[in-house]
């Protein structure tokens, strides 16, 4: 490892998050057991905010943003990585409370990381990142719940979004009558690309009228939140559960509570940081076996980490398609 490396660390001044790229010494790395040298990290909407300075993603400054990444084991003090390994990272509040991957090393905790699945490369692993691990953590809580292709239509909020383009191609390979929702219309082609049968536009999904309507969906996967969560839970199918995995859409969710006790329906709550090794190798073998490779090369944009600062504000603003990724080499 040369003495110094490129950082993107942001700082805060008089209430203002600034962020900027410096050469940094390895003594400024936090504690960890596994020394990583980055290959490449995500942007997800969580990262948008982190480098925007909004909703106290980051607990304290100065902070190397960045909640997941993919490269090799330099250096390991831990029984289970060597250094040449290859290994990935997503969640444990890294990039929020521990420095995270817009940096070309980062040193973690070995807990944190599991080894790269065989038929998964490096850059494959952040097109991927949290965006994926989340959709295959919602499609298997929703599959536990009940969820089976054969029943009635999925249903996936914020389609166009990261977690969204990922669990639509994994439920239309795992054989599900996917409807797309988006605010997006003129992403219909790239939503039909990754296997959706039907787009829903945002205001049809809105709630309209009584607080039940026709109940349509088998299983939902929601990105959004606030209206969209709201008009997913009237209209499910007796039985059916929502995976609530993001608020992009707002917070405070308005419903009643009658697709609970005339519907039998559920919200499950899907939280991918904290999730235990074991789980997040199942994880990845499902998407290894589920997620076409050509969706991973469809949804996949690669930027430069110049640019992680810029990219920031269009993810916030709703104006990114996919999931991107971060070189941080480049
Ligand atoms: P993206 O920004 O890539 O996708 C979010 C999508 O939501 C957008 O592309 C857009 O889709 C839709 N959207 C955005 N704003 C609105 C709005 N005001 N009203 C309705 N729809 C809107 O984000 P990610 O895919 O990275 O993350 C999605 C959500 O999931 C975020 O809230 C994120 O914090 C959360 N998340 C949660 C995790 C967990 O463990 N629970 C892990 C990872 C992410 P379209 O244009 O198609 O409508």
């Amino acid at each position: 490892m040369t003495d110094t490396f490129k950082a993107l660390i942001l700082n805060e001044r008089d209430g203002q998050v600034t962020s900027s790229i410096e050469q940094i010494g390895r003594d400024r790395l936090p504690e960890g057991d596994v020394l990583v040298r980055v290959a490449y990290s995500g942007l997800n909407y969580k990262d948008g905010l982190a480098l925007a300075g909004q909703n106290k993603v980051v607990r304290f400054y100065p902070m190397v943003p960045g909640i997941d990444f993919s490269g090799t084991v330099e250096e390991s003090s831990s029984e289970q990585f060597k250094p040449g390994d290859q290994v990935v990272l997503t969640g444990w509040g890294v990039g929020e409370r521990h420095w995270g991957g817009y940096a070309q090393y980062a040193r973690v905790k070995s807990d944190w990381l599991v080894p790269l699945h065989a038929d998964i490369d490096l850059k494959q692993a952040m097109a991927i990142g949290t965006a994926g691990v989340t959709a295959m953590l919602a499609i298997i809580t929703l599959e536990e719940h009940g969820m089976r292709p054969d029943g009635h239509e999925a249903l996936v909020t914020g389609a166009s979004g990261g977690v969204g383009s990922l669990a639509v191609a994994m439920l239309a390979r795992l054989g599900y009558q996917v409807v797309a929702e988006t605010g997006k219309p003129e992403m219909s082609d790239y939503l039909k690309s990754l296997g959706a049968h039907e787009i829903l536009d945002r205001a049809a999904l809105a709630p309209s009228g009584g607080p039940l309507g026709s109940a349509r969906w088998g299983g939902v996967v929601d990105t959004v939140g606030g209206e969209m969560l709201a008009g997913a839970l009237r209209t499910l199918a007796y039985g059916a559960s929502v995976a609530s995995c993001g608020n992009a859409g707002g917070f405070t969710v308005n419903t009643t509570v009658l697709p609970f006790i005339l519907r039998g329906n559920n919200v499950l709550g899907i939280d991918s940081l904290p999730v235990p090794q074991a789980r997040r190798i199942a994880i990845w073998d499902r998407i290894a076996t589920d997620l076409p490779r050509s969706a991973i090369e469809r949804t996949m944009e690669v930027i430069p980490l110049e640019q992680a600062r810029s990219k920031a504000d269009q993810i916030l603003a709703a104006r990114t398609t996919g999931h991107i990724v971060v070189d941080v080499n480049a």
